[in-house]
């Protein structure tokens, strides 16, 4: 069975709809991974409206939706994302930092709590089921699709993924910020071998030294972590809305010179691992 990567939204921080984000898009934090006969949905980013649009169009009616955590740019799209309000869909969200917050539920009906938006959950009418976990466990999706988890180094936090399949791993992280000199044994230990790691790089290097405490990283990093994780494909991902096309464009030439494993997401890429 196949085992795909779709790019439905690749922006940090806030959706940038403008002629200079066109090339990379400007939605925020979405991406579709089909494994297994599974669809996992990373982030409910501005991005994830596309996505329910397609799926409709599709006839697709159950997804497992993934929260790395539950910051507005990666929960913005949720009380848009349609499919979740027809009677004959069925989606589990899962998050893995909330627990103590009360549970993922609790907080994604605060975002549609009077008076921040005028539809509450409850209006939702498909099978909606919410599970918490605690960042770090292991669990299985279907018969053939394995979820490993840590935590990430993130304000509130935040939790990576990775995902197996028949031999092949994919891991999404995002969002997280390095310790310059001080490679994450959490995510080293999580993307170990992966065909692609989609990784949090807002900032270059260049910028960094500025954003300490924002809890973001840089490509750089993300070069650093694949090479010494034996990856074979670093996605640069959760693009800083400031960075317009050229200035992306710049950064993939740059990144590739450096590592030609690398590739900047852009909005409706796709990646077949298997
Ligand atoms: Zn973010
Ligand atoms: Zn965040």
């Amino acid at each position: 069975m196949a085992f795909k990567v779709k790019f439905w939204g690749v922006r940090g921080s806030i959706a940038c709809p403008s002629p200079r984000h066109i090339g990379f898009g400007g939605n925020t934090s979405c991406v579709e991974v089909s494994a297994g006969g599974e669809r996992i949905i990373f982030d409910a980013g501005t991005g994830i409206r596309n996505l329910g649009h397609w799926m409709l169009k599709k006839g697709a009616k159950r997804a497992t939706l993934m929260l790395s955590h539950t910051h507005w740019d990666h929960i913005n799209g949720f009380p848009f994302f349609t499919p979740a309000f027809m009677p004959d869909n069925e989606f589990k969200i899962m998050a893995g930092h909330v627990q103590e917050e009360g549970g993922v539920r609790k907080v994604l009906s605060g975002q549609m709590a009077q008076p921040f938006f005028p539809v509450p959950l409850e209006a939702m009418r498909g099978a909606m089921h919410f599970e918490d976990f605690s960042a770090g466990d292991t669990f299985k999706l279907g018969e053939n699709v394995t979820v490993r988890t840590a935590p990430l180094n993130h304000p509130n936090g935040a939790t990576g993924y990775r995902i197996e399949h028949r031999g092949k791993a994919m891991c999404y992280i995002t969002d997280t910020e390095h310790v310059p000199g001080a490679p994450d044994q959490n995510i080293l230990g999580l993307i170990e071998g992966a065909d692609l790691v989609i990784y949090d790089s807002t900032y270059t290097e260049e910028e960094f030294p500025e954003k300490v405490g924002w809890g973001h990283s840089t490509w750089e990093e993300g070069v650093r972590l694949c090479q010494a994780a034996n990856v074979r494909m670093l996605a640069i991902f959760h693009h800083d809305p400031t960075h317009e096309d050229g200035f992306m464009e710049e950064l993939e030439l740059t990144a590739r010179r450096k590592w030609p494993g690398a590739i900047v997401a852009r909005e409706n890429m796709r990646i077949n691992l298997l």
